[in-house]
């Protein structure tokens, strides 16, 4: 699982994340629809300059509002299809007069600007000698990006600064928004970093002051001279609000004459469509009428098992929305009248349909006179059972039937979860001809609608339909020493072993690279799987890598994590790129060359996570039959590996709940539809990753996800409007406004690039994480509403679900509560202060018993993921492997008896896990001393 290797923490700042929380956000929150916020007019720019237009020495004000500028010396060029201003960096500036526009507290300044070398401010407004009440500066050439605003103290320099790569374009947008509590630095569109003003929680009774000095643009005063920018600048506009992450988004995607900015899709919400649009009544074929059955249902004799399983579930749909139950025959018998042909029947053939040319789980249907085709490839009898776990074109071709035209929808996993809808008569547009191909050729790892509701035991129409499935025989996810040389071997045969301070040990599963019973037994667990039937087949090594020690390993490469003295992330990014682990892919090329001399045409999957993220120097190209997984698809390592391997797979883990977000939200609708956009066009087949089901707070990701697995193109706020729709039917509106403000309180306070990888704040744990995003007015906006929509709520689906989110809001709440009382009596507690932190406790405890005490009938019906939640709740901050890994049902008698009084939530109780120990930890049984 989880991070290669979880680092040193910076244990800063706890202090700067809020506590008391004053009322700033709000606004940003008021309407359920950002785009009727967004096109609000008293909110646009107070001031906007082309300084293109210069004229008689003056740059006007678009605005209006006559905060013209005065130019000094520079000069204007033609850039691109635009023209800007150049200063030389010696005596060119623009002057804005002071007025109380300008004087502001909470606003945005954005730019598009060409910034040379030098070390200056393009925006200042002058304080005193030294200090400036806010200012801007980009230098480097770019790669360095600095804001500031003055503390009322009237000396602090609240500053927030950016660092980052040479650029690839000469051109940069750049915006720094300040909210009142919080600074935020955007290059391009994309939040880079934010920072909070100073010490929270005071900063809303503390403004930024001024006097009546000009805004000064291209210099700024620093005693005893003035320092001038270097570099051009083509537009420079500013409101008097923070402009949200969506605003900035779309004004850097609005472009600028001097730059060829690309656009990309809009990601702003719709209102929810009316109706689902109807197939045509004409040109159609009939296989329902009326409620009573019209067609009848063929399948091949003899059937494959996933053939009759398709037709099984086509007849069981068809019965549940319209009543009519369609017989099955086989094709030795003569069907009159419409048929349904399911599989690879006679008629298919005889009609020329055949699943040639079909990759995967693809499926196809076609219509020919009064037939009705559904068909895909079978998949190898090694999985044709009920516990195969490969999922067959012709249980595809069955379930878009189901969906496309009879509605069905698999929102969330179990019978709850599925919405048939009453169809008196169902039919298909003829003549039709249709193939379904999946944008992805796996989607593996944890699987939100498998069979158990986490483990794919086998496939179901959900896990097809979602397309969290297998749709080729593959093994993934990486780790496969344990399996292949399993630590048994340790007692026999310590030299397969990993030589480490100076002995062999199997603690950690590390292994000798360079001893050939390792290599051979690699080759021999590849070949077994091959043998089984698999046709990708994944090698690589175990989690937290150690090499070993002996003179021959060492003599292999270079890489030395443990002498670097870096942290990982840091060797990672800066050493690894020059000095992969080589002995690690030698062995790798050598297993592989061995398997393919045996088995030539199967594709081996080589893991390149931790020490092998970055390509081997030594082994160029792997050949057509190796694909690799790749667990970081940060651009730069994606760009190093192409054209190195015949495919590339994905190994993310953007929902492991071991990870510091837990139980919240690990990525928003968007986000997780640019992700999977951006993989597919980078050429991902297949991924393998971490949906820890929680459908309370993140069913709509996990269904938007799963159809864009399917299409890449569709529209994610769209099938989120969907969900919201089939599930909680007339409390769909505010349980969309619900999970709207929910997302976006997460795309603001913390996006997902900010949330994992690299840019990681590797300082935020998982209670800090609560007080960053749940301030009281967004849980008041939440709780209004859910309340709404328990009143709203009224089919027994709807209530259900309502309810199970209703369990994920109140553990959140509850839980914040918990960790503000404890702020709130640091560093110094009272009697009073004491009460009220066990009281939140108390009653954070009631919430956490209520969802463990879920029957597993309750949890089966209306709470998928139950059992991951319970371990975490109860996980008492223990390594993963003491609880993840156990079922709930197992760990559950030990629990309750134990009781949740003083015990921790989450894994790990170190940096890079989700925990949290105090104030759950206190024993409020005794005094405090
Ligand atoms: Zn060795």
């Amino acid at each position: 699982m989880g991070c290669p290797e979880r680092g040193s923490i910076n244990a800063l700042l706890c202090s700067i994340l809020i506590v008391n929380q004053t009322r700033l956000f709000v606004l940003a929150y008021l309407a359920v629809y950002p785009a009727t916020v967004l096109s609000a007019g008293d909110s646009g720019p107070v001031l906007h300059l082309e300084p293109g237009d210069v004229r008689d020495g003056v740059v006007r004000d678009r605005t209006g509002n006559g905060h013209d500028a005065r130019v000094f010396g520079t000069r204007r060029v033609a850039v691109g299809k635009g023209h800007a201003l150049e200063f030389d960096g010696v005596d060119d500036y623009l002057v804005v007069p002071d007025s109380p526009q300008i004087r502001w507290q909470k606003f945005s300044i954005e730019l598009w600007a060409d910034p040379a070398d030098g070390s200056h401010h393009v925006v200042s407004k002058r304080f005193n000698e030294i200090r400036q009440s806010y200012l801007l500066q980009i230098d480097q050439g770019g790669r360095r990006f600095y804001a500031a605003v003055l503390g009322s103290d009237k000396s602090t320099e609240n500053w927030i600064e950016l660092r980052r790569p040479p650029r690839s374009s000469r051109w940069s947008h750049y915006a720094f928004t300040c909210d009142g509590r919080w600074l935020r630095l955007y290059i391009n569109g994309v939040q880079e970093i934010f920072k909070p003003v100073g010490t929270l929680p005071d900063i809303g009774r503390q403004p930024i002051p001024y006097i009546n000095s000009p805004l000064e643009i291209g210099r700024s005063f620093y005693a005893p001279k003035w320092n001038w920018y270097r570099g051009r600048l083509a537009r420079l506009s500013a409101y008097r609000r923070a402009l949200h992450p969506e605003e900035v988004e779309a004004i850097y995607r609005r472009g600028h004459a001097v730059t060829s900015v690309r656009s990309r899709p809009d990601t702003r919400s719709r209102p929810l469509p009316k109706k689902r649009p109807r197939p045509p009544a004409s040109g159609s074929l009939v296989l329902v009428r009326g409620g009573r059955a019209v067609a009848t249902i063929v399948v091949p004799s003899p059937a494959t098992y996933w053939t009759r399983q398709a037709a099984d579930w086509l007849q069981s749909y068809i019965e549940q929305a319209s009543g009519a139950k369609l017989s099955i025959v086989d094709d030795r018998q003569q069907a009159s009248g419409p048929v349904i042909s399911v599989g690879h029947t006679r008629l298919a053939r005889d009609a020329g349909i055949t699943a040639e040319g079909l990759k995967w789980d693809s499926g196809r249907l076609a219509v020919r006179g009064e037939r009705l085709f559904l068909i895909g490839r079978n998949v190898k009898p090694a999985f044709q059972s009920a516990r195969g776990r490969v999922a067959d074109g012709n249980c595809r071709a069955v379930v878009t039937f189901l969906e496309d035209y009879c509605g069905v929808r698999w929102f969330l996993p179990g019978p709850e979860g599925t919405v048939v809808p009453p169809q008196q008569t169902i039919r298909v547009a003829s003549p039709l001809d249709r193939t379904v191909v999946p944008a992805f050729a796996f989607s593996g790892g944890r699987f939100p609608y498998g069979s158990t509701g986490h483990w794919l035991d086998n496939i179901t129409p959900a896990a097809i339909a979602n397309n969290f499935r297998h749709g080729i025989a593959a093994t993934t996810g990486g780790h496969t020493y344990y399996a292949m040389v399993p630590s048994e071997l340790f007692a026999e045969h310590p030299e397969y072993f990993a030589l480490i301070d100076g002995k062999r040990t199997a603690k950690g599963h590390h292994l000798c690279s360079t001893n050939a019973d390792v290599r051979k037994l690699l080759v021999r667990g590849v070949l077994e799987q091959f043998r089984k039937g698999y046709d990708v087949v994944t090698l690589g090594q175990e989690d937290g890598y150690r090499r070993c020690r002996c003179a021959e390993c060492e003599k292999l490469d270079k890489y030395r994590f443990r002498e670097s003295g870096r942290s990982w992330l840091d060797f990672q990014t800066h050493v690894l790129p020059d000095t992969p682990c080589e002995r690690l892919f030698l062995l790798h090329k050598s297993v592989i060359d061995e398997v393919h001399k045996v088995h030539p045409q199967g594709t081996v999957l080589l893991f390149a996570y931790a020490p092998t993220a970055w390509p081997s120097k030594k082994i160029p190209r792997w050949g057509k039959h190796v694909w690799v997984e790749l667990s970081n698809q940060e651009p730069e390592v994606i760009e190093a590996w192409k054209g190195r391997a015949a495919g590339t797979t994905g190994y993310v883990y953007w929902f492991d709940i071991q990870l510091p977000m837990g139980m919240d939200v690990h990525a928003t609708p968007s986000e997780a539809a640019r992700r999977i956009r951006n993989l597919h066009r980078n050429g991902f087949l297949g991924l393998y990753h971490f949906p820890e089901t929680n459908f309370g707070f993140q069913g709509p990701v996990i269904y938007a996800l799963g159809k864009l697995m399917g299409n890449p193109d569709r529209d994610h706020q769209a099938l989120v409007d969907e969900f919201c729709r089939g599930v909680y039917g007339k409390a769909a509106v505010p349980m969309r406004q619900f999970f709207t403000r929910l997302y976006r309180v997460h795309e603001e306070r913390l996006p997902f690039h900010l949330r994992q990888g690299k840019r990681w704040a590797r300082w935020l744990t998982t209670s800090d994480l609560y007080l960053l995003l749940y301030s009281p007015e967004v849980l008041d906006g939440l709780e209004a509403s859910l309340k709404t929509a328990e009143r709203l709520a009224a089919s027994p689906r709807s209530r259900g679900w309502v309810r199970h989110t209703r369990d994920y809001f109140d553990f959140t709440r509850r839980l914040t509560e918990t960790v503000v009382a404890y702020r709130a009596q640091q560093p110094k507690s009272t009697a009073e202060s004491r009460v009220r932190l066990r009281d939140s406790v108390d009653a954070f405890n009631r919430v956490r018993l209520r969802i463990l005490n879920y029957g597993p009938e309750e949890a089966r019906r209306w709470f998928p993921g139950h059992g991951h939640f319970c371990n975490w709740l109860s996980g008492g901050g223990q390594h993963e492997s003491k609880v993840y890994y156990v079922p709930w049902q197992t760990r559950k008698p030990a629990v309750l008896k134990r009781g949740v009084a003083t015990l921790a939530i989450g894994y790990g109780g170190g940096p890079g896990y989700s925990f949290v120990k105090e104030p759950l930890t206190i024993d409020f049984s005794t005094p405090p001393k």
